[in-house]
């Protein structure tokens, strides 16, 4: 845990809201989950056994698609899906800078040239015009990110994706469970990745996936994360093959999950409605009682969409109180809540500085940032919970109202 620095505290001399710590998200372990583990433990294979493609098999049905590839963390995964998507030196890949790094990163894995395009400054999410504005002859394929679990808006960047010959990744690190106009999450684009950090609505430890309805793709991904070896007797090179034959045909990782997360993660997803549910039904406690408070604006969710809610921002807009959103941040830590930022854009971060990207880009995402705090939620967390959040949050806006 970070030290927090009480000398900030807003509200000097007031007993915080909360005695006890509340973080800003957690997973939700029980005992099946941790029968399924020892489970695997006491088994023959603790990796690369049965529990992957039975994970796997539950993956592509929640996701509404035909193949799922599971990976040892979403980073990996996204990594797959660029060598999949055939991202190459001199590829351009447009993303969004509202994001954890990993979206950007494995564009540069592959030696290609991430490329941000802004997002609406209500729902947060990439702007169909701004991704357009930004497609050059080398783009290859969009990443796009379902902020804080809400589904961007696919029908119209699908469009101009196949008009322009772009392959579509959606990282849905933050919207398993989430529907886009009757779609299930793996439906709207050639691949799909998830995360299970624990953090994530369900969790392995660490680990990812990529699912698709492409076996082409689905092929390559298998590939990838296992050396770029490959023992189908159909896509060997060589032929009439002893037993032991293997090929290694493209240079791949291990980024193999094991069969002890695979397990974990077959338990968690009997439970990803109940998780969703309960997150949807505090992130519309929390919408209800900021409507209160027109100073604060929190994601507006697009028509026709329906959020797995994953993280709840709440935006502190700067002209209407006399601090800005560091003191605010300070302030409710102060009161014990765990907040958190997300994100800082992408680009302004210093590596991506030293390669040459500048402040300005994506003006949107760089005004959002400077003025929204993340604060808890995740299914463990009680009514009483919540209602010590909307009173520090009602605290701490009454003291810096203007
Ligand atoms: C968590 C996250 C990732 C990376 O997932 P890991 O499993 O931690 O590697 C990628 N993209 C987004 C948007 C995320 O939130």
């Amino acid at each position: 845990m970070l030290n927090i620095q009480k000398e900030g505290l807003a509200i000097r001399g007031a007993k915080p809201v909360r005695e006890k710590w509340l973080p800003y998200g957690r997973q939700w372990i029980d005992d099946a989950d941790v029968q399924s583990v020892v489970d695997v433990l006491k088994s023959d294979f603790l990796s690369s056994g049965p529990k992957i493609p039975e994970f796997e098999k539950g993956l592509a049905e929640e996701a509404g698609t035909k193949y799922a590839v599971a990976f040892s963390s979403g980073t990996a995964a996204l990594h797959a899906a660029c060598f999949a998507a055939g991202i190459e030196s001199g590829s351009e890949v447009i993303t969004t800078p509202l994001t954890f790094a990993a979206s950007s990163n494995c564009v540069l894995y592959m030696g290609g040239k991430p490329v941000f395009a802004d997002i609406h400054p209500e729902t947060f999410n990439m702007e169909p015009q701004a991704i357009l504005k930004q497609i050059s002859l080398h783009t290859k394929a969009l990443i796009i990110v379902d902020y804080a679990g809400q589904p961007a808006p696919y029908d119209e960047i699908t469009d101009m994706a196949s008009a322009h010959g772009l392959v579509t990744i959606r990282d849905a690190a933050h919207s398993i469970g989430s529907i886009y106009k009757d779609r299930r999450v793996g439906m709207s684009t050639d691949m799909t990745i998830f995360s299970f950090h624990p953090v994530k609505h369900i969790t392995t430890g660490e680990g990812g996936a990529v699912v698709t309805d492409k076996k082409e793709l689905y092929r390559k991904l298998l590939m990838f994360r296992n050396h770029g070896i490959t023992r189908d007797a159909q896509e060997l090179q060589r032929q009439y093959l002893p037993k032991w034959y293997y090929e290694m045909q493209i240079l791949g990782y291990n980024y193999r999950i094991t069969d002890i997360q695979a397990a974990l993660g077959t338990s968690q997803l009997q439970k990803l409605d109940q998780f969703v549910d309960r997150r949807r039904e505090l992130a519309s406690l929390y919408n209800e009682a900021f409507r209160q408070m027109p100073e604060l604006a929190f994601q507006r969710q697009a028509e026709g969409t329906s959020s797995s809610w994953h993280l709840y921002p709440l935006r502190w807009k700067r002209d209407y109180f006399t601090a800005g959103r560091d003191d605010i941040f300070q302030a409710l830590q102060a009161e014990n809540i765990g907040v958190n930022l997300h994100y800082t854009p992408v680009y302004l971060h210093p590596y991506y500085q030293s390669l040459g990207y500048r402040r300005g880009l994506c003006p949107n995402a760089e005004a959002l940032y400077d003025e929204i705090v993340t604060i808890p939620l995740y299914p463990l967390m009680t009514d009483h919970d919540l209602q010590d959040v909307v009173d520090a949050v009602t605290k701490v806006y009454n003291y810096y109202l203007k």
